[in-house]
């Protein structure tokens, strides 16, 4: 009884893993078409597992199921960017004034440490995705040192570093901007460790608006690139 659900399972996961990778590494292309059936035969498992990969990848923004015509791999837009991290900075602010008091130095400790992992050279796509990853629970920690489920929730359903891995994928010219983003995240930590607020959000709207400008150009570059 226990093993038929748990393999199922597994199948299920390594689909959503492989599909995960090929559209966040741009393998799978905005817009292109997902066949359940081709998808299936071309990894080897049956129609169930695909389906429930897909429903998950809907669920992360990834995929797009459009009645009565199919499931798509979901487009990156610069206004559904820009929206995403306007939105984002309110609620890591608000993070910021739930935190500042509440962070531990442990956790802090923990920021440092990605900070100096995350000063580690780009060359392949493993190393892409470990940054991608240590960016992402950089922030995390703040959010979830602000200790409120419901703020956590919101920020989690923006999927805001699903973005940056997918935009950053067909971008080369990221890596140059690593200097910058240390240094931006180099002052977060700086103003957490002095429990300035103040400090903090001014630090987190630098960070996270320069970001969101920067994404927003390397989507508009792309758009224009391919029209012309
Ligand atoms: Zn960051």
């Amino acid at each position: 009884m226990l093993l038929t659900p748990l393999k199922r399972e597994r199948a299920t996961d390594a689909v959503y893993r492989a599909l995960r990778e090929a559209i966040l590494d741009g393998l799978l292309r905005p817009g292109e078409r997902l066949d359940v059936a081709e998808l299936a035969g071309k990894l080897g498992v049956s129609l169930t597992p695909v389906r429930q990969a897909l429903q998950m990848l809907a669920a992360e923004g990834l995929v797009e199921v459009r009645p009565r015509s199919g499931t798509y791999v979901a487009g990156v837009s610069a206004s559904d960017v820009r929206d995403t991290f306007d939105v984002r900075c309110a609620l890591e602010c608000l993070a910021a004034e739930l935190a500042i008091e509440r962070i531990t130095r442990e956790e802090i400790g923990r920021m440092k440490k990605l900070l100096q992992e995350m000063t580690r050279p780009i060359r392949t796509a493993r190393d892409r995705h470990a940054h991608a990853a240590r960016n992402s629970e950089f922030h995390m920690i703040l959010l979830r040192a602000a200790g409120n489920r419901r703020l956590l929730a919101l920020y989690e359903e923006l999927h805001a570093h699903i973005q940056i891995a997918r935009i950053h994928a067909a971008d080369k010219e990221w890596p140059g901007r690593l200097e910058q983003e240390s240094a931006e995240h180099r002052a977060i930590v700086a103003a957490l460790e002095k429990r300035d607020l103040p400090r903090l959000i001014e630090a987190l709207r630098r960070h996270i608006f320069r970001a969101r400008d920067s994404l927003v150009a390397a989507v508009e570059n792309k758009t224009t690139g391919e029209s012309a």
